[in-house]
């Protein structure tokens, strides 16, 4: 299954990859989790995503296709992937595209998950990640049982420095201008289902297999 999460910051597109990992064993790529690592070790590709990220700014294409690339040749994509948070402008999806091309996959299908501005900014807001093993937390839809916790590792968990609700609204406003046209891109290919992304998880988990006829 080569499957392509899309939808707004805060709709849950890491939350329901993680459980598509969990069910079919599929590597979650992640760019926005390949840039934060990318800052944390200090590397050059770090130091040129940062500050757009700061400031909800999108990392300039060519960065981002190059990580994407690369990532997408390693062996384990082959029996399939979850792409999620790219590509997020035309020239992401087209190079995507030829990326796919000559790698002879085809994606599955494209999976879009929508929330209201409102939720989408109290689900970034409120969202923790742990330190150590990554895993997705929200401090009311989904709280660790202790607080701070991880409850699957134990490690600490933090907020996102971009999570606060200023850049949160740069976000969205990028997402509206940059991101929202490749709906029309993937719905002329075909391959988009929407989903509603304002139900409980579990809800929204049901309705990502059932568009992938799982
Ligand atoms: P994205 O990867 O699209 O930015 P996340 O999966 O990280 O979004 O989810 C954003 C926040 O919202 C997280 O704190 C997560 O726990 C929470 N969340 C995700 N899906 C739902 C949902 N259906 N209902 C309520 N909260 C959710
Ligand atoms: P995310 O974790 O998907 O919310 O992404 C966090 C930040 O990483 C974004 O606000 C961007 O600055 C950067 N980023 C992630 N994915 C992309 C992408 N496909 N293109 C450009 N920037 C990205």
């Amino acid at each position: 299954m080569y499957i392509l999460l899309m939808g707004p910051p805060g709709a849950g597109k890491g939350t329901q990859a993680a459980n598509l990992v969990k069910e079919f064993s599929i590597p979650h790529i992640s760019t926005g989790d390949m840039f934060r690592a990318a800052v944390k070790e200090g590397t050059e590709l770090g130091k040129k995503a940062k500050a757009c990220m700061d400031e909800g700014r999108l990392v300039p294409d060519d960065v981002t296709i190059g990580i994407v690339r690369e990532r997408l040749q390693k062996s384990d994509c082959r029996k399939g992937f979850i792409l999620d948070g790219f590509p997020r402008t035309v020239e992401q999806a087209d190079a995507l595209k030829s990326i796919l091309d000559e790698l002879k996959i085809n994606l599955t299908r494209v999976i879009d998950i929508s929330a209201s501005k409102d939720e989408l900014i109290e689900r970034a807001v409120g969202r923790r990640i742990c330190k150590k093993c990554g895993a997705t937390y929200h401090v009311k839809f989904s709280p660790t049982k202790k607080e701070g916790v991880c409850d699957a590792c134990g490690g600490e968990t933090y907020q996102r420095a971009d999570d606060s609700e200023e850049t949160m609204r740069n976000r969205l406003s990028v997402y509206e201008q940059q991101t929202k046209p490749l709906i029309d891109y993937y719905q002329k290919a075909k391959l988009y289902s929407r989903i509603d992304g304002s139900q409980q998880i579990e809800k929204v988990y049901d309705d990502v297999k059932k568009s992938l006829d799982v």
